[in-house]
């Protein structure tokens, strides 16, 4: 490769005249006379040549114009005609690959459509439509991924119109795995069993959700099922709240106490402790409630312990669950109870859904920077190419 070649970084060109005014202009045509592509070996004759104006990389801040003399071969050995084939210039391309991945990856980045039709001297529709072109690329690299190892399974809002949608996260990478619409067996099974390696999965982690747990035990027959800690917090500290209601309907409303009576024990000041204790003191029910949820919060809490200290803990979990049975929140005891071996589960792992919580974000940022989607596929095109693929390109 010569020096003005990799100024370029085109391969096997001549150049013949550099123009540098406003814009760059090149004049080049290639280096070596190819052998035929139908019939290899065989000599072949230029019959005729034409130029074509292609649009190339900037170089500072001047767009380069590459006119290329591109010539017509006729193969000598068995009569036919071929164009000279160049090595990152598609046929009948107005610009080069190395140009269209540099708008893509500006306005990937950010760079609007108006600005880059300034800079790249390109239409907007031409800046979306290569835009769209490298995102389905980036696309159907990943389609033939296998299921992640570990996965986290949540749902989240799409639109009015067609409702939730379910996420489904690779936690050990940190990339979204797929967005399917519906949230329902119904509205997955269809993709779930079209789905490769499902039998790979080891971990799902997921939120206390009957429909989920049935979809994971029948589709991804090896997985595991974790609890998703925020979620199991939630759950006993709304089931707490709805039974204070029914005990003390005015305290409820008292917004103070009810932001001492949500938070964790150990996160209460010195006074917010006492001015709780004073309230408590007038409902000695609610009181032992209040301190069988502190108890029940600390252990659920815990995580990245060993088998042993799972095994030792499971006793103190059940009591606590006894407890709860015996008391008006029966229907917390009944759902910790069936959900049980995610719960111990969760203790031994560090993973939670908060990537997924997390991603979730990141999607409704770019559904408004969207005005909002109304194609589905568009959406998760979207969603793979920002929060699912790993790396770059290659140059062309
Ligand atoms: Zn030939």
């Amino acid at each position: 490769m010569s020096q003005i070649d990799s100024i370029l970084g085109l391969a096997d060109l001549t150049i013949q005249r550099v123009d540098r005014g406003r814009i760059i202009q090149v004049w080049a045509s290639p280096k070596t006379r190819p052998s035929c592509i139908h019939c290899p070996n065989h000599p072949v004759r230029i019959k005729a040549t034409h130029l074509r104006t292609l649009k190339h990389t900037r170089q500072g801040n001047q767009l380069v114009v590459l006119y290329l003399s591109v010539p017509k071969y006729h193969c000598l050995g068995c009569n036919r005609y071929f164009r000279h084939p160049f090595k990152g210039i598609r046929p009948r391309f107005r610009a080069t690959e190395c140009f269209r991945l540099e708008v893509f990856e500006a306005h990937d980045g950010g760079v609007c459509q108006s600005k880059l039709s300034l800079t790249h001297k390109i239409s907007s529709a031409t800046v979306e439509r290569w835009y769209q072109h490298h995102i389905k690329k980036r696309v159907s690299e990943l389609s033939s991924r296998p299921c992640p190892q570990i996965l986290g399974i949540d749902e989240h809002f799409f639109s009015r119109k067609k409702g939730y949608a379910t996420t489904m996260v690779d936690l050990k990478n940190h990339k979204v795995f797929d967005v399917v619409l519906g949230r329902s067996e119904a509205s997955l099974q269809g993709y779930l069993s079209r789905l490769r390696g499902r039998d790979q999965v080891k971990f799902v982690v997921m939120d206390l959700s009957e429909t989920y747990r049935n979809i994971v035990q029948r589709y991804f027959p090896n997985a595991k099922i974790i609890a998703d800690r925020f979620h199991v917090i939630r759950l006993v500290n709304h089931h707490f709240l709805k039974m204070w209601q029914q005990h003390d309907p005015v305290g409820r409303k008292n917004r103070g106490l009810l932001s001492l009576m949500r938070r964790h024990q150990w996160n209460l000041k010195f006074e917010q402790k006492i001015n709780l204790n004073e309230y408590l003191e007038q409902y000695p029910v609610l009181r032992a409630m209040y301190e069988a949820k502190q108890k029940l919060n600390s252990i659920l809490l815990t995580k990245n312990i060993r088998a042993k200290g799972a095994r030792e803990l499971i006793p103190k979990l059940m009591e606590l669950i006894d407890q709860f049975a015996n008391s008006p929140v029966k229907t917390l005891a009944q759902t910790l109870k069936s959900w049980l071996e995610p719960i111990v589960r969760m203790w031994r792992f560090s993973k939670s859904n908060g990537i997924t919580e997390g991603f979730h974000t990141k999607m409704e940022m770019m559904s408004r920077r969207a005005y909002g989607f109304r194609n589905f596929e568009n959406y998760r095109l979207r969603v793979l190419a920002h929060c699912g693929w790993n790396g770059v390109f290659n140059r062309v």
